[in-house]
């Protein structure tokens, strides 16, 4: 007779690692995000699922467009959450308001420009670029220059270039773009909350951000918003956007129209805490908030000099204060440095990005994680490291 096992139809057993429970190590996220997540946008999370298109689900989805409307100091209506990380929210930006042919000029000074530039040019966009290397930021006579020449539909530019540590200048570059009838893009991922930016008031026309840095929300949600005169291009295009998932016709009666019409299934607990974030930051105030990084980041960049350690941006004020860039000092092998600190301190700092690898270690402090304590945190555990790992040569 044949066994029970034998007459089974399933031949991969059950993997070892699946039979043991998850575990999660408790970690301090002072690397440039995802940032700790504060136990009440967490509990936030963890409510009940209801269905994304429940009646209190729209009502969530209305709290949530009103907290980003006011994070983002805009009134714009076509203000929503992508499901999906800071990425998501980039193509979204690009594929909607951009038609293949149609030219579009791209900052790059750290590796949020290189991206949008490959996503400009993947969807078939005539793609011309402004480089400086990381650290680097562009003057409006650059800006303007370029915008000349090569008379983009869209402008990009990084406001907290997070792989550099720098919070390049916003004002007066949305006058410039609408002298040049160009719509303006600035990614604001890793500054919102943390260094002062106000979307209709520096003309800007896409605005997008991440939920995982300042917000403090679990990464996986990403808030944009778009003016009338981005919406204006992005209806009213010749053809349909490459993607069906981030084509904003479909979105807008998602989020805007709220039409009970199903497109696709919103991460619904992702919302939920994003909605808490959202409303910490109301209650915290903006103008607070970005006067705790500044004044958290300066205790900061005080106590990385003290070490001897240098900075990486020179000028205080195109620091950002949510992601610290340290030069490498001589001698160091970042690696290590990295190493030792998640090691001994569990604190998690990270090394550069794109064009800034093997420039810059990164410590970012983000809403949450923001306060003194937790900077001579990091200071003792850079300090820590610093004496602990091999110096070589200098
Ligand atoms: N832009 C900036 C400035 C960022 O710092 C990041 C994330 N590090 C992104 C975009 C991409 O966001 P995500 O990882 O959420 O896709």
């Amino acid at each position: 007779m044949e066994t029970k096992q034998s007459m089974s139809s399933v031949n991969i057993p059950p993997p070892e690692c699946m039979l043991r429970p998850l575990e999660v190590p408790y970690r301090y996220l002072f690397g440039p995000g995802p940032s700790n997540v504060p136990p009440r946008i967490l509990a936030a999370g963890a409510r009940p699922i209801i269905g994304h298109l429940h009646t209190e689900m729209y009502e969530i989805m209305n709290d949530i467009k009103r907290g980003i409307q006011y994070a983002f100091q805009t009134n714009n209506h076509m203000t929503l959450a992508m499901s999906g990380s800071g990425h998501t929210a980039m193509e979204c930006a690009v594929f909607n308001t951009v038609e293949p042919g149609e030219s579009v000029l791209v900052s790059i000074n750290g590796v949020w420009g290189e991206r949008v530039a490959e996503i400009a040019e993947r969807m078939g966009a005539k793609v011309h670029t402004m480089v400086k290397s990381p650290g680097g930021y562009f003057t409006t006579e650059e800006i303007e220059k370029a915008l000349a020449k090569h008379k983009p539909v869209l402008f990009f530019l990084t406001h907290g270039e997070s792989s550099a540590g720098l919070a390049h200048p916003v004002d007066n570059v949305g006058d410039l773009c609408l002298r040049h009838n160009c719509l303006f893009l600035v990614d604001s991922v890793a500054s919102l909350g943390a260094s002062p930016l106000l979307m209709d008031q520096q003309k800007i026309d896409i605005l997008y951000t991440g939920s995982q840095k300042a917000l403090n929300a679990p990464p996986g949600t990403a808030p944009i918003s778009f003016n009338e005169r981005a919406c204006h291009k992005m209806f009213n295009r010749k053809i349909k956007p490459v993607s069906y998932l981030l084509d904003m016709t479909h979105l807008s009666n998602y989020w805007v129209r709220m039409h009970v019409l199903y497109h696709h299934t919103g991460p619904v607990s992702g919302f939920f805490a994003l909605r808490e974030s959202l409303a910490i930051l109301a209650e915290k105030g903006l103008e607070n908030s970005w006067r705790q990084h500044r004044e958290v980041a300066e205790y900061l960049w005080k106590g990385i000099e003290d070490l001897g350690l240098k900075l990486f941006i020179k000028d205080k004020d195109l620091r950002l204060p949510s992601v610290t860039t340290i030069a490498i000092p001589d001698g160091y092998d970042w690696k290590e440095l990295l190493a030792y600190m998640m090691k001994h301190h569990q604190v998690e700092m990270t090394g550069g990005l794109g064009p800034s690898i093997g420039m810059v270690i990164r410590v970012g402090l983000m809403g949450y994680n923001c306060s003194k304590f937790n900077a001579d945190k990091a200071l003792t555990a850079l300090a820590d490291a610093l004496k602990h790992c091999p110096k070589r040569r200098g």
